[in-house]
């Protein structure tokens, strides 16, 4: 089944747990709105999206992805899982995403420039502070979201750094961007181990993907007396029952080797790494990577999505049977939108807020994130999931804003 279907059996079974109506939950059944271009850079015509999924709460809101399998089925399912996530955060967003299909390790810096570049002239029609604001995601970062603004602005002939988040300080990027999504994780995974492991200390950690967030919240777990035994990267992975050393892992991944060549533990699949005897599977790579066929073999009590859709329809179903507990992607990785939200409000005002005032609102937009989530969990007797909980709370407040703007009656 396509992920976008997937996402639509995921969308139907949450509604009918709170009653809504076939008929309300169709304006979320497609995209608002979807673009495609093909990018000609040198002798190559590659494959581009921007897809807006909602905007009944505000502009599409999503990052951009620079991948060799993107396809507008992943496209698509990220502006839907932006959509409910920006719903969730209560942040004035709707949902939208975007990719390009190629394999940036092959291109060179000029080449990734060009890229950029001629994404921006493809949808600068499309894009906006106040049409659809994109923000880093896989394999893109300040210097792609510099490169996009750069273009946008020379078209449009003014300034208007909230087109775009996650750039650089200079401009108009915000310094709690960097780590945001791995701190909102790293907030709600504490919260989980308050709530369903019994506050246990030392808990044994196994972080699928370092990169970004995945290095990030490792660290900041680490600091916190947990274990991280586990880690790995597209390369593959390394394990050590006793706990990694963290800064030492990081040091040498932010060097550019893979985690996979670092000493002091043996080497463990990708596929390996999920299925080992851990507390909490932190899963930060990409989508689909708890299915049918390993769903049964996860021993671990407890994952935190910070990834996008990793783990697919069918296993969310045979871990819901197991009592597996599983904080969704669109709660755990929020972070790094919530902080997107942040530089747009500050780009719009001109108003440069102070960065501890933000860190605080960072972690209680989290908490509360969190706290709603849980609330839901409870009220149904705690026979629903954590993720099914979060999209009834995101799909109300869509369709809510449909209702009032007439869409539905
Ligand atoms: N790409 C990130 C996500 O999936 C951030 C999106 C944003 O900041 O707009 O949530």
């Amino acid at each position: 089944m396509s992920i976008v279907l997937e996402n639509l059996e995921r969308l139907k079974e949450a509604a009918r747990l709170e009653n809504i109506s076939d008929e309300h939950l169709s304006v979320l059944n497609t995209p608002v709105q979807v673009s495609y271009a093909e990018l000609a850079v040198g002798d190559r015509k590659l494959p581009a999206w921007r897809i807006i999924y909602n905007r009944a709460l505000g502009p599409g809101k999503g990052g951009i992805r620079f991948h060799p399998e993107v396809s507008e089925d992943e496209v698509q399912s990220l502006a839907f899982w932006m959509s409910l996530k920006n719903s969730l955060a209560d942040i004035p967003y709707g949902g939208a995403k975007g990719g390009v299909k190629f394999n940036p390790k092959d291109s060179s810096p000029a080449e990734l420039e060009e890229i950029s570049r001629a994404y921006a002239r493809a949808f600068a029609d499309k894009l906006g502070q106040d049409k659809d604001v994109p923000a880093p995601d896989v394999y893109t970062n300040g210097q792609i979201m510099a490169y996009i603004l750069d273009e946008f602005e020379k078209i449009k002939g003014a300034h208007e750094p909230g087109m775009i988040t996650g750039k650089p300080l200079e401009l108009g990027g915000i310094a709690l961007r960097g780590d945001a999504t791995a701190q909102g994780g790293y907030l709600v995974t504490k919260e989980m181990i308050k709530k369903f492991l019994s506050g246990k200390t030392a808990c044994k950690i196994a972080v699928q993907g370092y990169g970004n967030a995945g290095l990030f919240m490792a660290e900041k777990l680490a600091v916190d007396g947990h274990l991280i035994v586990a880690a790995s990267d597209s390369k593959g992975g390394i394990y050590n029952e006793n706990g990694l050393d963290i800064m030492a892992l990081s040091a040498w991944k932010n060097s550019g080797k893979s985690v996979s060549e670092f000493a002091g533990g043996q080497a463990v699949s990708n596929a390996e790494l999920l299925e080992l005897p851990v507390d909490i599977l932190v899963l930060a790579a990409l989508e689909n990577q708890i299915t049918a066929d390993n769903a049964e073999k996860i021993q671990a009590p407890c994952i935190v999505e910070l990834a996008n859709g990793p783990i697919n329809l069918a296993a969310d179903r045979i871990l819901a049977n197991k009592k597996t507990v599983v904080v969704p992607d669109i709660l755990a990785n929020s972070g790094g939108v919530i902080v997107s939200y942040f530089e747009w409000a500050q780009n719009r005002t001109g108003q440069i807020l102070d960065e501890e005032y933000l860190r605080d609102l960072l972690d209680k937009k989290m908490k509360s994130g969190w706290q709603r989530v849980v609330a839901k969990f409870e009220e149904k007797n705690g026979e629903i999931t954590l993720r099914q909980a979060a999209y009834i709370i995101a799909i109300k407040r869509i369709l809510a804003a449909e209702k009032y703007r007439g869409r539905i009656k």
